[in-house]
């Protein structure tokens, strides 16, 4: 049964944790719910959401709680009522995983699991300074620095190739303080509450994705 299946997935950022996720998606049939994904999708729309969070996400800072929680607390709720759940990139802050533990517990749909995939932090440096992604599919590439200024097209859909905003090196630095201020307390309440497992984020995808399913004992 896939669908009691609900997870959080936690690392810092260029931890993989977008990756490890889409393959946890596909291998175990669960639904992926990225509140970055979100974000940027209402900034494409042009929603008033969409430019409010612009502003923080560019400089690397977090969106302000209330707008991530009325965003995608609804949705969570909903697509949990059918499915198990893979949560990425929420809760980030102590705040949101009070809001959704309690929210989930009232719905009876509770986290069974969550998950850190950890990368020292000279590791996250380089891999962000080069992670270019496409702007159609949103394959990840890591390019060199030589290839930053006209980076090749996707190999898989022939689309351009594009550096995030959060990605340059200003935004890096402060993306990290703030894992490091903001997200790290959450770790400590999953682990109180004894659902925290961790894996290392080194490595190849495929030896990271058995190391996770390993960890969330789903790998029989
Ligand atoms: P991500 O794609 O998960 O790295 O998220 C990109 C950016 O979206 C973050 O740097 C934040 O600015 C914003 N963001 C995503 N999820 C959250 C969240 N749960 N709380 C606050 N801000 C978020």
């Amino acid at each position: 049964m896939t669908s009691s299946i609900r997870l959080a997935l936690f690392g810092p950022p260029g931890a993989g944790k977008g990756t490890q996720a889409q393959l946890l998606k596909e291998g175990l049939g669960l639904a992926h719910i990225s509140t970055g994904d979100l974000f940027r999708s209402h900034l494409q729309q042009g929603t008033s959401l969409g430019t409010k969070a612009a502003e923080f996400m560019n400089q690397g800072l977090l969106v302000p709680d209330d707008l991530v929680i009325e965003m995608v607390m609804d949705k969570i709720v909903q697509v949990g009522r059918d499915s198990g759940f893979i949560l990425d990139g929420f809760p980030r802050t102590r705040e949101q995983a009070v809001a959704l533990d309690k929210v989930l517990e009232e719905k009876a749909i509770p986290l069974v699991s969550a998950l850190l995939v950890d990368v020292p932090q000279d590791e996250l440096v380089k891999r962000l300074g080069g992670r270019f992604l496409c702007r159609s599919c949103q394959a990840p590439y890591n390019l060199e620095p030589e290839q930053f200024e006209s980076p090749p097209p996707c190999s898989r859909c022939g689309g351009e190739l594009f550096q995030r905003e959060d990605d340059r090196p200003e935004a890096v630095q402060v993306r990290i303080g703030v894992y490091q201020d903001q997200t790290a307390p959450v770790l400590d309440f999953y682990r109180e509450n004894g659902l925290l497992k961790e894996i290392s984020g080194v490595g190849a995808i495929e030896e990271i994705n058995a190391r996770a399913l390993k960890a969330l004992q789903l790998d029989t």
